[in-house]
């Protein structure tokens, strides 16, 4: 049985706890706001278009001329950025740059999306996985025996400094043409072993409702494949993108089965 002394004391505890967190919470809520205000402010934007994932993708924060306008970054700062930039693009929505704290430049949202001088100088390998040379047919990627990855774009939200397949990201979007996409969907549907299909690229949740539909009618249309998987990042780097049709095509996909 516990003493009274303990029961006080694990009080005391409990209240400067509680105290904190709450500082947290307000300090938290106000900075956010304060540089989420800025930013709208920047682009004069209506909560509409705020709330709109085309929106988002139409003013993603692409070059360090932008940034440097919104964002507290030095001379030399945005010289570095203008460097790395030239040979590794870079891209964040207005929504993800706003959840930065406090314009930190060690607040990880910013370590993941803005391009750091380092890229240059640290080697590294263009294709860590050896991906280019697993690719059988289309834009299929196979290491595994029974499931395959499909790359249908190459364009992302966000691109994340870590990127392993920074070499797809190049310097401008590209969506997979058709005969392509065919082709993958051939190679899957003659390789009956295959029962998982990762759908990635690049996030495929940037294209539109249309195409993400008839990539997914088609993978689902082949028996053999059981398990489809979406690779995104789109729920947190723009939330907008998860609209109430999409969710009903990712439903309808379910109830397909
Ligand atoms: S493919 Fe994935 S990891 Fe690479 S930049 Fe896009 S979201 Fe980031």
């Amino acid at each position: 049985m516990a003493n009274k002394e303990s029961i006080q004391r694990s009080g005391i505890l409990t209240d400067k706890a509680l105290s904190f967190l709450s500082f947290k919470r307000e300090f938290l809520e106000k900075n956010k706001h304060f540089q989420s205000n800025k930013i709208r402010n920047y682009f004069n934007v209506s909560d509409n278009d705020w709330n709109s994932w085309k929106w988002q993708l139409q003013n993603q924060i692409k070059t360090a001329e932008k940034l440097k306008e919104i964002f507290d970054i030095t001379q030399h700062e945005f010289e570095q950025l203008v460097k790395v930039s030239e040979k590794f693009r870079f891209a964040i929505t207005p929504y993800y740059l706003s959840l930065i704290q406090n314009f930190n430049k060690s607040d990880p949202i910013y370590l993941q999306c803005i391009p750091q001088i380092d890229e240059l100088y640290y080697g590294g390998k263009i294709d860590p996985m050896n991906e280019s040379n697993n690719n059988p047919a289309g834009t299929i990627t196979r290491r595994y025996p029974d499931r395959v990855i499909l790359n249908v774009t190459n364009s992302c939200a966000a691109f994340c400094r870590h990127c392993q397949r920074r070499r797809n990201i190049g310097e401008k979007d590209i969506y997979i043409n058709e005969a392509s996409l065919e082709e993958s969907f051939e190679y899957i549907k003659s390789h009956p072993e295959i029962r998982d299909v990762l759908i990635t690229g690049g996030d495929p949740l940037t294209l539109s409702d249309s195409c993400i539909e008839n990539i997914l009618i088609k993978i689902r249309s082949i028996e053999t494949v059981e398990i489809i998987r979406i690779g995104t990042r789109i729920p947190v780097t723009l939330p907008q993108r998860i609209t109430s049709e999409l969710i009903t095509i990712l439903k309808n996909m379910v109830l397909f089965i």
